[in-house]
Formats: C-alpha cells, structure tokens, sequence
C-alpha cells in the first residue's frame, strides 16, 4: 500500500484564503477588521521566527495585528497590565502570548489573564474546561488543524479507533478531547504506556505528539490507518540539519492509509487555525454568525 500523503500545506492555504474571504466580507458588510495581538517577552530565536510569520500571515489574510515585543527582563505585572490593556481593547480580538516566556514569569497566571473569549490558543483553563466538557470554546490551534485534516480526508470520524501518542496540555489532551468530540474511541498513550506498538496497531487514526525524531514506526501502524505527525524534530544526518517528525514516515508511508509528512503537513495548519481561531473570536465578541468549517 502506499499511503495518500496528506497535503498540510495546500489544506492550510485554503483555509487562510477562507479566511481572508471572511474578513473582507466582515469589513465590507460590518465595518469590522479582527485584530490579534501578539505579545513576545525576550529574544529567544525560535519565538523571534514563529512571531514574526505570525504577523506576516495575519496581515496578508486582511486581519489587524498589534505586536508588543518587551524585554526578556519586564516583570510580572507590567506584562500583566499589558494583557489587562489588551483584554479591553475592542480592536483585539485575540491575544497570543508567545510561549516559552522567560523562566521568571510564571506561564499559567499570564495565559489566565487572558480573557477567555480573546485566548485564541486555547490555553486558558476555562477554555481547557469547556473543550472537556464539550462546550463551545477556543480550540488549541495545532490539535484543531489535525481534527480539520482528518474531517476532510475521512468525512464523519464517529466510531474510529483514535490513538494519541503524547499527552501534552497542548497537543495530545486537547487533540484526544476533539477525536471524543467526534465520537472516535479514544486512548491516549504516553511514555509509561505498556506495549506501545500493539496500542498503535489497534488504531484508525493514529497521531503522533512525542518529540521524538521517528519514533513510530511501520511495524507500529495498522495497514490502512491514518497517520497524523505533530512532531517537529531538527536532527542531523549526514552532516546536514535536516527537520523530521515523531514518525519514521518511510516505513509508515508503506503501510498506512494516509499520512502527514513533515515538513509540510500539521505545521502550516497550526498558523492558519490561529487566524481562523482570531476570525472566530472576533465574529462571536460581535454577535455575528461564525465561519463555518473553522472551528470544532
Ligand atoms: P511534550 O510536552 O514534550 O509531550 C510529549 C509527550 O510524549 C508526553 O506526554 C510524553 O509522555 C510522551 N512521550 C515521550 N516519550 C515517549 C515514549 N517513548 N513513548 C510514548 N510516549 C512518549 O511535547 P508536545 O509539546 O506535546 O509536542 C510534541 C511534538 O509536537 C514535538 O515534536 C513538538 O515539536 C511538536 N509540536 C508541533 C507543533 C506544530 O505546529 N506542528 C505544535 C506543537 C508541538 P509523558 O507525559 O509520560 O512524559
């Protein structure tokens, strides 16, 4: 079998041209522009980029974006009085705090100022507590592009076997909460599972959030499954940086039924579920209907 390769890319350039359709009708009909702020504390390089691609996408879908870059050296509550500023600001209509934050400021009381309906990542413990409790709430960006590939490519996912490799607050639970919420029988497993191979092997849709370079290998993916690689891993091989997931896609693309490669497959939906996750907040904080196809 080879595996239909998931085309992560493509599916996040239509999502962020959906987007873009939306907000210019939203400022043609409504007289609206979403806005998200983005908020980077220090100079940490990987956070520089992923800013920085942030606000290039936000502007290129039509959308406002407000970036506030402080030192790695500002405290607690200046970086709190600037969220307070943002939460009542009516032109914001998400806030993004760029993770990691320096070790001195603690991340779960920042992500809590937030206010819920502007946390466009989906980390704040109300919205943790409404995507478990099925509620409508803001869905963690990457985890909804994995649920929005997985739609397209399967139609209903009600009565699959789901398993999810890593149980991260920001990938694996949220991404195990979404398969639940699409009726998939779910088990997540993680580093003290017993027999990971054989749990691989039972699932429909297999997805992979480990951070370990190809971890999950063919041996491990039941002939026809589905195969979503969060991971982003930088080795190197033969002398050359090189990017892989958690999943030696070689050998998985040989036996699966579809599969996500990297680079090009679960990373662009992470942005384009930001700006989509933005559009929604923004249409919810104005009464308006929300996009359909962008949210869960
Ligand atoms: P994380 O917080 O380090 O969590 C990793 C999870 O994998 C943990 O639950 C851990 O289990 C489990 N694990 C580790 N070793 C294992 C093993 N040998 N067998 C089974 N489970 C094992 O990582 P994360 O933040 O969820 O990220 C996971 C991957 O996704 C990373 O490669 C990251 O770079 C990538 N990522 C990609 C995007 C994107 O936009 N594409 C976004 C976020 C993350 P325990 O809980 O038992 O320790």
């Amino acid at each position: 079998m080879v595996a239909k390769v998931i085309d992560g890319k493509a599916f996040a350039a239509d999502v962020r041209a959906r987007v873009a359709a939306h907000v210019a009708r939203l400022k043609e009909q409504n007289g609206i522009t979403p806005g998200l702020a983005v908020v980077l504390v220090g100079e940490d390089p990987a956070s520089k980029v992923y800013v920085r691609n942030k606000h290039a996408s936000t502007i290129e879908v039509g959308m406002e974006s407000f970036e506030h870059r402080l030192p790695a050296e500002t405290g607690e509550a200046e970086l709190l009085a600037l969220i307070d500023k943002l939460n009542a600001d009516p032109a914001v209509h998400g806030i993004l705090v760029q993770l990691p934050l320096p070790g001195h400021l603690n991340s779960e009381l920042v992500i809590n100022r937030i206010d819920p309906a502007k946390d466009v990542d989906g980390f704040h413990i109300s919205n943790v507590g409404l995507l478990g409790t099925g509620q409508k709430s803001m869905v963690p960006c990457t985890p909804l592009g994995c649920l929005m590939m997985l739609r397209d490519h399967h139609g209903k996912l009600a009565g699959l076997n789901a398993v999810v490799v890593g149980r991260s607050n920001i990938v694996g639970k949220p991404m195990a909460q979404l398969l639940l919420g699409d009726s998939c029988t779910v088990t997540i497993a993680h580093s003290r599972t017993k027999d990971l191979a054989e749990v691989c092997r039972r699932a429909d849709i297999l997805v992979a959030a480990v951070g370990r370079p190809e971890m999950i290998t063919g041996d491990m993916v039941k002939p026809g499954a589905t195969v979503i690689d969060v991971g982003i891993n930088r080795i190197e091989r033969d002398g050359k940086a090189k990017l892989v997931g958690d999943v030696d896609y070689e050998s998985a693309a040989a036996v699966a039924g579809a599969i996500t490669p990297v680079p090009g497959g679960v990373g662009p939906m992470t942005i384009a579920c930001l700006l989509a996750n933005t559009l929604t907040a923004c249409c919810r904080a104005n009464g308006l209907a929300e996009p359909e196809g962008l949210t869960a």
